[in-house]
């Protein structure tokens, strides 16, 4: 069985997550969805949350699993068999931070493969911080998150979206 891992900070989960996460299930016959804690990101929603609304949004997509997990990818991965690290790729920024990680993965680990998704065209533009700093200042979030992560963060800047 080909078991692949996305890992991800989802803080919250997008639509450019949720298309990775949809053409990434595609190579694989199970997709580890792991939300993790990154150290250098303040979070706006807890792991919890993270994963419950991961869990909510990706129903429609069969071979998919959604954990959380605190330690070191390299060491879970093995742990579930894992043979693959899906990530997606937005734009050059992107490159250089999952270039030193893809490599940094190999050396920790010569058989685990980092593979890369690009972004659909319609999502290149989103980012997790992107939308926590619109929503924090009430701004529109059509068609950049799943309908349900829209209602959790108008309900969490619920002082914004008065109407
Ligand atoms: P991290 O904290 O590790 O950067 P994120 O939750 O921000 O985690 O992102 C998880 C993965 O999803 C990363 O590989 C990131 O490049 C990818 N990703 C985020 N937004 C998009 C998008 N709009 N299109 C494609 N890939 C994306």
């Amino acid at each position: 069985m080909r078991i692949g891992i996305c890992p991800g900070s989802f803080d919250p989960v997008t639509n450019g997550h949720i298309d990775i996460f949809e053409r990434g299930s595609k190579l694989v016959d199970k997709l580890i969805i792991a939300v993790f804690e990154n150290p250098s990101k303040k979070p706006l929603f807890t792991m919890q949350e993270r994963e419950e609304m991961l869990v909510a949004t990706t129903k429609h997509i069969p071979q998919v699993e959604v954990v959380s997990f605190q330690g070191l990818l390299n060491e879970y991965a093995m742990q579930r068999g894992a043979k693959f690290i899906i990530r997606g790729l937005r734009a050059l920024s992107d490159f250089e931070y999952e270039f030193q990680r893809a490599l940094l993965m190999k050396k920790v680990e010569p058989d685990l493969e980092t593979v890369f998704i690009m972004t659909g065209t319609q999502y290149s533009y989103i980012s997790s911080t992107g939308i926590r700093e619109l929503a924090c200042f009430g701004g529109t979030l059509d068609g950049m998150v799943p309908a349900y992560v829209e209602k959790r963060l108008k309900e969490r800047f619920k002082d914004k979206y008065k109407a």
